[in-house]
């Protein structure tokens, strides 16, 4: 039954959380109303200017953006409560983040029990000469980490240059823990790692399917862009092992409709097993061979190449392998097949549910011969969608903060830089842990993030931030990651927001469009200066000039205007990014669609199918189940609300299948003992709608189970292992 309001049933009670969040931020109400009102959300990557967007009228806001507010308004934190890093490290992350903003550089030896403020000259110069005694030695010993949080288009540029100006071919973004699959299986097929449609084009499709993706959660607003669709006739599907409550029917706030009586999503559900989407896209694709219309023969054709060899593999698959290595029937395949068929103008969704397994890249690869074989890129109301969690991930590797170039790239920057940057392939994100940890680099620098909740093996994380000889954290709040002990010496540098960086900055969004975000003036037409903190790019170009002063010009921009116009040229996708300068301006590289002229950017021009197939060896064991991780109210390890509001679930929590849960003598609400290969920990079983076989935990808190498991073709860790699980205290 509708109740109005949703009363009685477990949503997201908006209103009160927004009152939450306006009293939160009560000190400095007129500074987040002016962020909200005039920048670019720091959230997802559906991307914002203000409270607006290019996709449809009215208030374009979440409760994601509004719990990120406070880490932009809050105060300074008091040095002295750094002094003693052991008694902080107890307090875990959340307390952390609440005790303030980084306001003023603080240095910490081996041995001493905390760190000690610094003035900026001391640290620049402890840094500049700690890191040119490296160069010295070997460049390709520094190795240099950005995160996802905020950071905009200027500082990844600027630091993947000064980092192969130091002469290191090391540098990587977060973005390798999310969507690195997506990136290289793009690359590969469609010759550009984006998504090849707008969001306007949502509003038009036929069909919208969700991969192991949960968007009410985590790009929130799409929820009010399927609203729409919904009511424009699009049906929408999800493959899954779970049935999200979130993408059954969710309540729009700023639609009244929606507001009172909710919105219902998805149509059509598929159940897969957690890692059988490549099996359940091969025997999708099975299908389509053998009904009329399932292959877009003219595009194919003409567009596309090796087509036949992935047709004859399909062939020669059988049906039974499909089933158990999917965990769906081939009924089901047929199903998703003809709907397909029904619906021409299908967007195909994706998120970390499909890319975060050893078999990533191949996953996506799947998917990308689905949607070649459907003829979907360039096809209006239609496409290929990786949809993004943060909002710099999309463009940090577009303006090259990434350890594997092209050499023509290479080229085009040796002529715009007047360097020769290093040739050779760098270490991803995942690779300089391992070299860390290794003892193999002796400078670490990590603007933002936190390894220790983000990447299994804790203890892998501990010996790889404590054995470089320096370790230098660029960040606006302190996390664990920041407090384990360094060998020789760590330095934290406070950074900026992006609100705060003079000249403005700019942000890649999912759908390939590059915003401008003006300074956010405070209490005056100023930007905002928290005690010390400076731009990150400003602080990298000092120090690595310094390390390695010639020629003395190259790393020597006056502004964020300065790094625009060179950004244009370094990166001809991102010309245009020079005339950005307002609040509202804008432009999407490749235009709304991409490949709409049926060229790809491979280098034949045509789209490319791969012959994939699952791994062999995933089939679980008598009595073992696959766990994957999952998200709640979060934003990235960031836990904003301890149940999650769409779930009703606690982050001590495992779904588990009534019947799973049953045949080991589990009661709804029990707590239990899950052990993973590497470790063991105890959670509360809640029998809930997902597939037999899978359970899920919340993520970061699971973390400890996880092995240390790559894709071998992204280095993307795997954020899944096989369980057993038990009554706790049998
Ligand atoms: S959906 Fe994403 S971009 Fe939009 S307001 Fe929410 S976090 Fe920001």
């Amino acid at each position: 039954m509708r109740t109005p309001f949703g009363l009685g049933q477990t949503k997201p009670r908006h209103y009160l959380e927004m009152a939450r969040v306006a009293w939160q931020n009560r000190d400095e109400g007129g500074y987040a109303w002016r962020i909200l009102r005039d920048g670019v959300c720091d959230g997802c990557a559906l991307g914002t200017s203000g409270l607006r967007d290019w996709t449809m009228d009215g208030v374009h806001l979440c409760m994601v953006r509004l719990d990120l507010l406070r880490l932009n308004t809050m105060p300074a934190l008091d040095p002295a409560v750094l002094a003693d890093a052991e008694a902080l490290a107890a307090r875990g992350s959340t307390a952390l983040r609440g005790l303030g903003r980084f306001a003023h550089p603080m240095l910490r030896r081996a041995g001493e029990p905390g760190f000690r403020r610094i003035g900026w000259p001391e640290a620049t110069d402890l840094a500049a000469a700690r890191l040119a005694k490296v160069r010295q030695h070997d460049p390709t010993r520094a190795a240099f980490f950005l995160t996802s949080r905020g950071i905009p288009n200027e500082t990844y540029y600027v630091a993947q240059k000064a980092a192969r100006f130091f002469g290191t071919p090391h540098v990587d973004t977060a973005a390798r823990l999310c969507h690195a699959a997506s990136t290289v299986a793009l690359h590969r097929s469609l010759g550009f790692g984006a998504a090849t449609n707008s969001y306007t084009d949502w509003l038009d499709a036929d069909l919208i399917v969700f991969f192991g993706s949960n968007v009410p959660n985590n790009q929130p607003v799409t929820v009010k862009y399927l609203h729409y669709a919904r009511q424009r006739g699009a049906e929408i599907a999800v493959v899954n092992p779970y049935r999200e409550p979130g993408l059954e029917r969710y309540w729009v706030p700023s639609v009244p409709s929606s507001a009172v009586f909710g919105t219902d999503l998805a149509q059509h559900w598929f159940a897969v097993d957690t890692g059988g989407d490549l099996a359940f896209l091969n025997g999708t694709m099975k299908a389509l061979l053998d009904l009329p219309g399932g292959v877009a023969q003219g595009f194919v054709e003409r567009s596309t190449e090796d087509f036949t060899t992935v047709e004859a593999s399909l062939r020669g698959t059988p049906w039974s392998d499909l089933e158990s290595a999917s965990g769906a029937s081939r009924a089901e395949m047929e199903r998703f097949a003809d709907l397909l068929c029904a619906k021409p103008k299908t967007i195909l969704v994706w998120s970390m549910g499909l890319t975060q397994h050893r078999h990533g890249v191949d996953t996506v690869l799947a998917i990308c011969n689905l949607g070649l074989m459907r003829g979907l890129p360039g096809l209006p109301g239609a496409g290929l969608v990786p949809i993004r969690g943060h909002s710099g991930v999309q463009g940090g590797s577009e303006v090259g903060c990434a350890p594997v170039t092209e050499a023509a790239t290479l080229d085009r920057w040796a002529g715009v830089w007047g360097f020769e940057p290093p040739r050779g392939p760098g270490l991803a994100a995942t690779g300089q842990i391992e070299a860390a940890a290794d003892g193999d680099i002796d400078a670490f620098w990590i603007l933002g993030g936190n390894f220790l909740e983000t990447t299994p093996n804790r203890e892998r994380i501990e010996r790889a931030l404590h054995r470089p000889e320096i370790r230098i954290h660029q960040d606006i709040l302190l996390n664990g990651a920041m407090l384990v002990e360094p060998s020789d010496t760590v330095l934290l540098l406070p950074a900026t927001t992006r609100y705060e960086i003079p000249g403005g900055v700019t942000e890649t969004t999912t759908e390939r469009r590059i915003v401008y975000s003006p300074p956010i003036g405070y209490r005056g037409s100023e930007a905002r200066r928290l005690g010390e903190s400076r731009p990150e790019w400003e602080v990298l170009c000092e120090i690595v000039s310094r390390a390695r002063p010639e020629p003395a010009e190259a790393l020597d921009f006056a502004d964020t205007g300065a790094i625009r116009n060179e950004i244009a040229r370094a990166e001809p996708r991102y010309a245009g990014i020079e005339h950005l300068e307002q609040k509202g301006d804008q432009f999407q590289w490749g235009g709304a669609r991409l490949f709409e002229d049926g060229r790809f950017a491979t280098s034949s021009g045509r789209a490319r199918f791969h012959v994939v197939a699952p791994p062999a060896d995933r089939a679980l064991e008598e009595g073992e189940l696959f766990l994957s991780t999952r998200r709640g109210r979060q934003f990235n390890s960031m836990v904003h609300q301890a149940q999650d509001p769409l779930t009703g679930l606690d982050r001590s929590d495992l779904l588990i299948n009534a019947d799973d849960g049953r045949a080991r003598g589990i009661a709804d609400g029990e707590r239990v003992v899950v052990k993973s290969p590497v470790s063991q920990i105890e959670l509360v079983a809640r029998f809930q709608p997902i597939k037999a076989g899978n359970v899920e935990a919340h993520w970061p808190e699971c973390m400890e189970l996880l092995p240390w498991s790559l894709d071998p073709d992204s280095g993307e860790p795997e954020y899944g292992v096989r369980v057993r699980i038990e009554r706790a205290g049998a």
